[in-house]
């Protein structure tokens, strides 16, 4: 709805623009039809410069927002770990991201350390009793 609202008043404005804009050619040329015609010149000029600008604006506008995506992504997609020092073996607390250096600067020698991150297969494992049975076994401890 309000986008509806935006585009009527751009319309009315062009409108009112060609509409003062046209009156030179009717004061020099005096006629109706020069005046109507430069009126229409000026405002389908205005309404394309006007689509020029939204479709620009849409685009900056689309950009923008996948950079935020991709930073957001990101945020997401790290995890905290704790890690020693390669130099001086102090732990530190650094955001892994997954294809980075992930550099860091070690809090107790101020050194820069790279983390290398090491990847593994592991077994998908089902658990041995049912849910229903261990969480019947939770509750007597309790
Ligand atoms: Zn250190």
């Amino acid at each position: 709805m309000s986008k509806l609202i935006v585009i009527g008043l751009s319309i009315v404005y062009s409108i009112i623009i060609a509409f003062f804009c046209a009156l030179p050619s009717l004061l020099i040329q005096r006629s109706a039809v020069a005046y109507f015609s430069t009126f229409f010149v000026l405002l389908g000029l205005e309404l394309f410069v006007g689509k020029l600008w939204n479709y620009w604006v849409d685009n900056k506008t689309t950009i923008e927002m996948g950079k935020i995506d991709a930073t957001n992504a990101l945020i997401n997609a790290s995890q905290s770990i704790i890690i020693e020092c390669a130099y001086c073996r102090t732990k530190n607390t650094v955001k892994i991201y997954v294809g980075s250096d992930n550099k860091y600067t070690c809090t107790g020698c101020k050194e820069i350390n790279s983390v290398k991150l090491g990847l593994k297969s592991c077994r998908v494992t089902n658990p041995v009793m049912p849910k229903e049975q261990v969480s019947e076994i939770f509750k007597n401890l309790n």
